[in-house]
């Protein structure tokens, strides 16, 4: 192959790489990645009655949002980062998302 043929084929492999390594930011902002959009959506998570006081949420709440109250653990709307990991690692069942 001729220079100029090689330098064209590297060019078109550079432009399909980058539009290929783009592609899901793009499909990302654009909202056509269902998990995206999901992930995008901001709950409010909230410990409802029957709190087992088992400290997960607590220990696991990356916002530092959950602390203790009178008889069981509550949320501090203000810090909550939206992750849902309190939602996922209660095994009693008691945060709820709205
Ligand atoms: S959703 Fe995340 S940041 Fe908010 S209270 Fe639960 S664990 Fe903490
Ligand atoms: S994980 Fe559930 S039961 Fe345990 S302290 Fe948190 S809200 Fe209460």
């Amino acid at each position: 192959m001729s220079d100029a043929g090689s330098n064209l084929t590297r060019r078109k492999f550079m432009i399909v790489g980058s539009v290929a390594a783009a592609a899901p930011f793009v499909m990302k902002m654009a909202g056509l990645v269902p998990e995206a959009k999901a992930a995008d959506k901001q709950y409010t998570y909230t410990i409802g009655p029957g709190c087992l006081g088992c400290h997960y949420c607590f220990n696991e709440c990356p916002g530092g949002a959950i602390h203790w109250g009178n008889s069981a653990y509550v949320i501090e709307h203000k810090k909550c980062l939206h992750c849902g990991t309190c939602y996922n690692v209660c095994n009693a069942g008691v945060v709820t998302r709205k």
